[in-house]
């Protein structure tokens, strides 16, 4: 895959974040936005990141800030962008009207073969692809913020996605040195944001009466995280509040935490960590200097 084309469209937080990832790998990255200029921008804001990088000796890849800046450019024609790529990730607001025609347009505009992803926090395939004529291509590609340094990444098919086209985004993840996981299929919040949502509507309710323990319990204020992936509260509150109601109604009632989940839990459980002595002690004591170092690092 390496030295073949990836066009990145939307060029905000997370755009720029995949086009830096793309670029550590070798890839050649295109940048687009329908803003004029806001690519080029990204671009000098890519610059000085990658350069920062460099001296923190904190670059990722093999490839140098200078081979790796060589290989980006920006766009304000869509058509330009998509020329020659094997992939489109994209990368614009979290509205599914703004993703389905960005889709439907950028689908007319490349061939067949051509893998449409997109980086969809939490919107459903079904519905980020529904003016697609060849759902077998598209896959969702969700990072978590920031991607640089958090290596995971959830690939969502679509009920028609091609399990090859899984492996081809699967491969270029891994290539790029990210740690994907494969969702088997489609779920409303994806595996990340229904457990991150758990934590987020539980400390909303209790946010007034117990923030103190909540800081202890969780290592950091909660919501103070959720500000760094949007420009204020406010703003991702009013992104992102629809979509996490949405899948919390989906929930359903609580378990019982018997039967068939329990018996795998405990199997997998048990083949992670032996339940003999030796096993948890070793454990424990990892766990310990862990706690320290992180104690530490607080200090
Ligand atoms: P952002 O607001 O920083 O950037 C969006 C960019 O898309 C802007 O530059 C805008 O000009 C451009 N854009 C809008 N419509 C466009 C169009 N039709 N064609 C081309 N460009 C267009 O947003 P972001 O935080 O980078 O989020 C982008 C996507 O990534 C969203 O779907 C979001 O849910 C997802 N995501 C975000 C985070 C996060 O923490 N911020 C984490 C994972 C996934």
């Amino acid at each position: 895959l390496k030295g073949k084309i990836i066009t990145v469209v939307g060029s905000g937080l997370i755009g720029r974040s995949w086009a830096m990832l793309f670029m550590s790998g070798g890839y050649m990255v295109k940048i687009y936005d329908n803003i004029p200029g806001q690519a080029s921008g990204a671009i000098t804001d890519i610059r000085k990141q990658i350069e920062e990088l460099q001296q923190a000796k904190m670059l990722r890849g093999n490839l140098t800030a200078a081979e790796q800046l060589s290989l980006l450019s920006s766009h304000d024609d869509l058509l330009q962008a998509l020329e020659g790529a094997f992939f489109v990730q994209e990368c614009v607001f979290e509205d599914l009207e703004a993703k389905q025609s960005v889709f439907h347009e950028v689908e007319n505009l490349v061939t067949e073969s051509v893998i449409l992803s997109s980086s969809t926090s939490c919107l459903m395939p079904s519905n980020v692809f529904s003016r697609v004529q060849n759902r077998t291509r598209c896959i969702i590609s969700h990072p978590v913020n920031p991607p640089y340094y958090v290596r995971l990444v959830e690939l969502v098919p679509h009920p028609e996605t091609l399990p090859a086209v899984m492996d081809v985004a699967y491969s270029l993840m891994t290539d790029v040195g990210q740690a994907p996981v494969r969702l088997r299929k489609e779920i409303d919040g994806f595996a990340l944001n229904r457990v991150q949502y758990a934590i987020i509507a539980e400390s909303w309710r209790l946010v007034q009466v117990i923030m103190i323990i909540l800081k202890n319990i969780l290592t950091t204020y909660p919501f103070s995280g959720e500000i760094l992936n949007a420009p204020s509260m406010e703003d991702y509150l009013q992104r992102y509040s629809e979509g996490i109601k949405r899948v919390l109604n989906t929930f359903g009632p609580v378990s019982d935490f018997s039967g068939e989940p329990a018996d795998r839990i405990i199997k997998e459980i048990c083949e992670l960590i032996p339940a003999e002595q030796e096993h948890l002690t070793a454990r424990r004591e990892r766990r310990d200097q862990l706690l320290m170092g992180l104690a530490k690092l607080k200090k």
